[in-house]
């Protein structure tokens, strides 16, 4: 057995009920073999062993009262995964669906995709099962200052900086920074995503989904082809969505579906700027399920399916996918279908969207296959410049964040590309982010001896 072999088998044993968790340590350490056997010396210092355990987890209950007076119980998460590169950084979730398991799995993910960005972050994630959904905005406020009421001990602007995910958009990091602002008395970067008037970047909002499209669109040039007139599926109707979708329009191609959790959208009109705005609105300020938009648009909904379910059942031909949703969102039989309806790229803006098994169609079908540590670094990056900003007390123009963002997910695409074919594995991007992200982290961790 392999000592990467040993490591996937301990991490499975240990524990058992961590089942995200165990399918992102098995798809990053799979692809680590080379390192092992060029890199004795990672072997040697125990790497592979420390580089899945986190630094520290924190679990903490978060008690909090609705509008009637009854008083809940949530559980709150801050997993500080490994900072070896820099303060650990990654965002909040709030889902009904989170679990210890599932935020290990998100800040381990964390952890090569801030190594990627080029800039100086470690890896980390939080969250709560709780439900924003259906809550007044009384409640999101009084359960956000819960969750700080605890956070507040572990995060720092120079120890750990989270941002939003799922559930967590700017009314949440408003609601969280205004409270550790309050109980701390300090008005330093503690979390990213923030608000303009307080310490927010240009751009932070648009990043993870023009990000994603940049990805793309360097795939995309590999093979000399453009997004002019191509038809691209999005899922998910949030924040990676909604402006993945402003880019390709803005790139001149044509987004067709979009989906909630409840039910998928398909327009082959496209989703216009006009649309893309009637989404951020209803979305954002309404808060509305997404079916509503077959209302207003005239457009087919089909309830209880995901959009890569759709575009299965109904034969929908697609050049460009963006999973934009959430994990294993996309499994093997729709990946056979996505490739057969002759979909020849996917850049993921969400974490994990695609199943091992889906991965692996993708792979053997010749389809450019951007992961999503490397696909949707943007976020992060952007979050990272957010920080820079905030240490300096200036604030950029959107042109020039805009523009520095590009460039990371320039370099993002070609550090991916490079290290694929430094390691015999040419063209191959799951590989090649990997292995990037890995060999800068492990040498960091190689320099500070056994800690
Ligand atoms: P949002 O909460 O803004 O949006 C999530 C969207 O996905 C919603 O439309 C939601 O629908 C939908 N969704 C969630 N679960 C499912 C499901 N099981 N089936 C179908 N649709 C679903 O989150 P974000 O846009 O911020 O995040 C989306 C993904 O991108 C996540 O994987 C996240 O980790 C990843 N990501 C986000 C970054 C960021 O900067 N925000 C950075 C990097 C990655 P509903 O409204 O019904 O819940």
């Amino acid at each position: 057995m392999s000592i990467i072999e040993a490591v996937i088998e301990k991490v499975k044993r240990i524990d058992p009920d961590q089942r995200e968790f165990h399918q992102a340590v098995t798809e990053v350490l799979e692809t680590l073999e080379p390192t092992a056997t060029r890199h004795p010396d990672f072997v040697k210092a125990g790497i592979y062993e420390r580089i899945v355990e986190p630094e520290r987890a924190v679990l903490f209950r978060v008690p909090w009262v609705d509008d009637k007076g009854n008083v809940h119980v949530n559980r709150g998460f801050r997993v500080q995964f490994n900072n070896a590169i820099g303060p650990f950084k990654g965002g909040i979730r709030f889902h009904p669906s989170v679990n210890l398991g599932i935020i290990k799995f998100l800040g381990f993910e964390q952890i090569f995709k801030n190594s990627l960005t080029t800039l100086a972050m470690g890896g980390a994630k939080g969250g709560s099962d709780f439900d924003p959904k259906g809550k007044s905005d009384g409640e999101i406020m009084r359960f956000c200052q819960a969750f700080m009421r605890e956070l507040f001990r572990h995060v720092g602007a120079e120890v750990d900086v989270p941002a939003g995910d799922i559930g967590v958009g700017a009314r949440e990091i408003g609601y969280m920074y205004g409270y550790y602002k309050k109980i701390k008395n300090e008005h330093t970067g503690v979390l990213t995503g923030k608000g303009l008037e307080y310490g927010g970047s240009l751009i932070r909002p648009e990043a993870t989904g023009y990000g994603t499209v940049y990805f793309a669109a360097e795939m995309l040039a590999t093979r000399g082809i453009d997004f002019k007139d191509k038809i691209v599926a999005v899922s998910g109707s949030g924040n990676v969505a909604q402006f993945a979708i402003e880019k390709v329009n803005e790139l001149g191609g044509r987004v067709i579906t979009v989906c909630d959790s409840n039910a998928t959208i398909v327009d082959e009109k496209g989703i216009d700027s006009e649309k893309c705005c009637y989404i951020k609105e209803l979305k954002n300020a309404h808060r509305g399920r997404i079916k509503e938009y077959a209302d207003k648009y005239n457009t087919v909904c089909f309830d209880g399916l995901n959009v890569w379910d759709v575009i299965r059942e109904q034969g929908i031909k697609v050049d460009i996918a963006l999973p934009s949703a959430t994990q294993n969102e996309i499994d093997a039989e729709n990946a056979a279908a996505l490739v057969k309806n002759g979909c020849y790229c996917i850049a993921e803006g969400a974490n994990m969207p695609s199943t091992p098994e889906a991965v692996r169609i993708f792979q053997e079908n010749n389809v450019l296959y951007g992961p999503g540590k490397a696909a949707n670094a943007g976020g992060v990056a952007t979050s990272g410049l957010e920080m820079c900003q905030n240490s300096m007390k200036l604030s950029w123009t959107r042109e020039e964040v805009d523009t520095r963002l590009l460039m990371i997910m320039k370099s993002v695409h070609k550090t991916c590309l490079d290290a694929a074919e430094a390691y015999g594995k040419k063209g191959d991007y799951v590989t090649g982010a990997n292995i990037a992200g890995f060999v800068k982290v492990a040498n960091a961790m190689l320099a500070y001896g056994v800690v």
